[in-house]
């Protein structure tokens, strides 16, 4: 089925009018479900699968692989505020290599730990590698940080640092090998910096406590998973077709938090990796400006960098402002597997 996208694939196939079921608070389409299992609060469900070649290399640590497997679970119930409560594991295997699974089990629990959320089950079978997190929260329904709650006039904000771990993959790409521990990676990017990005790529930081922290504060959030602009994309269509004006954004290119890792690169390289880029795992949410200042204590207090990069405005599409003023239309299409 030629030109059969992702999105359109889900929409198509998955997403199909359903009559509206009384469990479902919010159903396909946000980076968690919520359901009404009838207490205070809403339970919030993400699955991520991470599949080998696909998503990450047969060479790497497993212990890291671990590490990614429920962090980009986790990183979906920071995006919609919701406290972890526990995950399960689907695994399929090629063989049973103790050493491997060791390493892989350890930097699993060892994140599932840190965010009190313990494995709580799954499924093992033989077969190509291939691990599927599901993730389970919880969150009230005013807090819930939904894909479709962003404004006219809000602020928009990014946390950390993005782009180092898109140009750490290219690198590993075009290399076909990482570069020895302690040498220095392409374009001019020194060895400290090298091994700072590849942590970005191998081991990303899930933004929970950031999440938990935004709850009544900010209105509309995402996690950074395929890249700013594609992901600022759903969050503008969701939006959009939530409040019946066709909304869209403007950036601006200085304020963007390109990654340190990446100052040897020049700047609109940086830029253009931030944008394009993906697997940052950082949030990125909608504010009302009056919220500036909380959202600045928030920052202070939990010890993350929040940078305010531009606003929603009531123009549709996507729209990078320079220094001087000069205007440019990034392309705001998402990572599509089928594409
Ligand atoms: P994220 O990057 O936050 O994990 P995705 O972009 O992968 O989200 O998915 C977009 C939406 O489509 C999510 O709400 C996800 O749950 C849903 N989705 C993805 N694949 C399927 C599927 N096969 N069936 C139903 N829903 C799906
Ligand atoms: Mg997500």
């Amino acid at each position: 089925m030629p030109g059969l996208g992702e999105f359109e694939l889900i929409r198509r196939f998955f997403d199909r009018a359903a009559p509206p079921a009384p469990g479902v608070a919010l159903g396909i389409g946000d980076d968690c479900a919520l359901l009404d299992a009838g207490g205070p609060e809403l339970l919030a469900v993400s699955t991520d699968m991470l599949v080998a070649e696909r998503h990450f290399f047969a060479d790497v640590d497993p212990a890291a692989l671990g590490h990614k497997a429920l962090a980009v679970n986790l990183s979906d119930l920071a995006a919609i505020g919701a406290r972890p409560l526990g995950c399960t594991l689907a695994l399929a295997l090629p063989e049973a290599d103790a050493a491997w699974l060791d390493a892989f089990s350890s930097g699993l629990l060892a994140l599932a730990g840190a965010h009190g959320c313990p494995l709580i089950g799954g499924d093992t079978t033989r077969g190509p590698l291939n691990l599927c997190v599901t993730v389970l929260g919880t969150v009230s329904a005013a807090d819930a940080l939904r894909r479709d709650r962003a404004r006219e006039g809000d602020d928009l904000w990014v946390s950390g640092a993005i782009g180092a771990a898109a140009w750490a993959l290219r690198a590993r790409l075009d290399a076909g090998r990482w570069p020895a521990p302690g040498g220095p990676g392409p374009d001019g990017v020194g060895p400290e910096a090298l091994a700072a990005a590849r942590a970005r790529l191998e081991r990303p930081q899930p933004r929970v406590a950031l999440g938990l922290a935004l709850r009544g504060v900010a209105r509309a959030a995402i996690d950074l998973s395929d890249g700013l602009a594609g992901d600022l994309g759903h969050l503008i269509e969701r939006s959009s077709a939530a409040c019946g004006v066709s909304l869209g954004a403007t950036i601006e290119a200085d304020a963007l938090p390109v990654d340190a890792a990446l100052a040897a690169l020049p700047r609109p390289r940086g830029v253009a990796l931030a944008l394009g880029g993906g697997d940052d795992y950082e949030l990125l949410f909608a504010a009302d400006p009056a919220r500036r200042e909380a959202i600045a204590s928030i920052g202070a207090r939990i010890g993350l960098t929040l940078t305010r990069i531009g606003r929603i405005d009531a123009s549709p599409g996507l729209r990078l402002v320079d220094a001087d003023g000069r205007v440019t239309r990034p392309d705001a299409r998402s990572f599509d597997h089928f594409a």
